[in-house]
């Protein structure tokens, strides 16, 4: 059966490679405005004073790291690092799921965009996103790169993400966790999605393919963002969820990138999106115009931002329906981003952490070794995050490589592959703690973004290098003792607290469970790191 295909450019490369040969229509690339018609037609989406799209996720408004699951299949099985992070699913019971969801599509309407994830054209990958909803391939038209009108007739794709939020998995039949499923599977090359309406999946399981493929030509994909500054070096911010790299890459003096995704080769650094991902609960106007002007404009998708119904106002600091509400927009609604996403080898890495026990310094320096080791550690602490099945109390979190959960292979391979283009390059690395300050959370308070932005401006533009620094007994780092637009006293965080004792408790504490985390990697490391690992005084 042919299927009927509207929109102005469609591929050749039909549906039926995928098994939907018996969908009732597909809607093929469609542009913003009509995408935004047919969300709204369908009443998946409203339309919100200024003009972006909001959707509603309804139970699921963070990714649901626990339902996803790798096929297990000759082909990748001896390059995964299999864990708790990456869990196998057997190839028949994908092939029985897959089978269901395009029984399920039969006769239905389908949205898709074909789009490269990777700006550099010799490291590119042609993705399919195949989706049940318009709203979810906006989504995916935003956050992707768009080939040209005519690479678009003969778009073969590389690799599908088919995703129905509608259609749910039966656990005891499918051999998932529950009725929500992301599973990617590298010999079929098509990651499947179901149970949950939550876009960040969609972005996220085109990161994992990448995480996978880009080391087998020597590129290290990174969960960074990266933004270049007037004198033209570019700088890497390192971070798990909710430690700023989507903040702080937005800057009015620096060049974006890109705010989350990015590969160091040979050659470059790249952005693989083309659009930015902003968490916009309590989005300050003030802290950040650029990420809050997108906020009310034509063409941004709000994920679960409540909005007056009748006047289509949105209220940013609404939480009832998630912590975790998103704002995604093409990279160019960001003034000053750049026009081809890649940029040259970066000048500064800066590792940025979410430090909710207050008891990580600011800013500091790290050595090689250092840079190593936290890259290795992937220390954050997560309060309300993307996840689901987190409340409000923070938690400490360690997250290899600042993404475990986008990494099929094992930390080793993104470590040396770091370790290498550091050394290579000269490379200055810093460890920036996004969290509090004052004391842990609940008596002390979060970093002053504008601090944060001070801190990290004088670092990035060699105010720092040479500042005098003082280190710190736990973890040894070097802390500048003072930097331009800061108070001094908080650049030692034992400073900021009232009781100092308890601040020597907590530290001990955290590192405790820094050493305990990292006996994982023991086997994988030079010495000199394991020397550069925090002590308890
Ligand atoms: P994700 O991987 O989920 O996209 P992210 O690393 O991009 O996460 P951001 O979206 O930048 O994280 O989130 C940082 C959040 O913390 C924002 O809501 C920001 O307003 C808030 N914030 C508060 N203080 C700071 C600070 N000092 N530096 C950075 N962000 C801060
Ligand atoms: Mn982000």
């Amino acid at each position: 059966m042919i299927v009927e295909q509207i929109g102005p450019r469609k591929s050749s490369y039909g549906l039926d490679r995928n098994g939907l040969g018996n969908v009732g229509k597909a809607y093929w690339n469609l542009s913003t405005p009509a995408l935004y018609r047919e969300s709204l037609l369908r009443g998946e989406a409203s339309l919100a004073a200024g003009g972006p799209l909001v959707a509603l996720t309804g139970q699921h408004t963070g990714r649901s790291a626990n339902d996803k699951f790798i096929v297990k299949e000759p082909g990748s099985e001896k390059n995964i690092w299999w864990g708790k992070v990456n869990k196998p699913i057997e190839a028949d019971k994908f092939a029985g799921l897959h089978k269901k969801m395009c029984d399920y599509l039969s006769g239905k309407e389908v949205f898709v965009q074909d789009c490269y994830a990777g700006a550099d054209a010799n490291n590119r990958l042609r993705v399919r996103i195949i989706t049940e909803c318009a709203w979810h391939n906006l989504f995916a038209r935003n956050m992707f790169i768009q080939p040209a009108p005519e690479e678009l007739e003969n778009f073969e794709p590389e690799f599908t993400i088919l995703q129905v939020p509608s259609f749910e998995a039966d656990p005891a039949v499918d051999g998932t966790r529950s009725e929500v499923f992301v599973l990617p599977n590298f010999a079929e090359k098509l990651v499947i999605i179901g149970g949950t309406s939550y876009a960040g999946e969609i972005k996220k399981s085109v990161f994992s393919i990448l995480n996978y493929l880009l080391p087998e030509k020597n590129i290290l994909p990174m969960h960074c963002s990266v933004n270049v500054s007037e004198e033209g070096n570019s700088s890497v911010f390192f971070g798990l969820s909710g430690t700023g790299k989507t903040t702080l890459s937005a800057d009015a003096s620096k060049m974006l990138i890109g705010d989350d995704e990015h590969g160091w080769s040979d050659d470059s650094v790249f952005n693989f999106e083309g659009g930015c991902y902003a968490k916009v609960i309590n989005l300050s106007k003030e802290a950040e115009p650029e990420i809050y002007e997108t906020t009310r404009r034509f063409g941004t998708v709000l994920e679960n931002v409540v909005m007056d119904p009748d006047t289509g106002e949105l209220d940013l600091e609404d939480n009832s329906l998630t912590e975790n509400t998103r704002a995604s927009y093409p990279i160019e609604f960001i003034p000053n981003a750049s026009e081809t996403g890649v940029a040259g080898f970066p000048t500064n890495v800066i590792m940025l952490t979410a430090d909710a026990f207050g008891v990580l310094p600011p800013i500091s320096k790290l050595t090689p070794e250092q840079a190593m080791y936290h890259f290795l550690s992937g220390y954050t602490a997560k309060l309300a995050g993307t996840e689901k099945g987190l409340g409000n109390e923070p938690q400490a979190t360690f997250s290899t490589c600042f993404g475990a959960p986008f990494m099929p292979r094992h930390p080793a391979v993104y470590a040396k592959l770091l370790g290498e283009k550091i050394a290579k390059h000269g490379v200055n690395c810093w460890l920036v703690n996004t969290g509090w300050t004052g004391g842990e959370y609940g008596t002390g308070h979060r970093m002053p973004i504008g601090h944060t932005r001070a801190l990290v401006n004088a670092a990035l533009d060699g105010t720092l290098a040479n500042a005098q620094t003082e280190k710190d007994p736990f973890f040894g780092l070097a802390m500048p003792t003072s930097c331009p637009g800061v108070p001094s006293d908080i650049l030692n965080p034992r400073n900021t607290w009232a009781d100092k004792e308890a601040y020597d408790t907590k530290a001990k504490d955290l590192v405790t469970r820094f050493i305990e985390n990292f006996e994982q990697f023991t086997d994988y490391v030079e010495d000199d790191v394991l020397k550069s690992a925090p002590k308890i005084a």
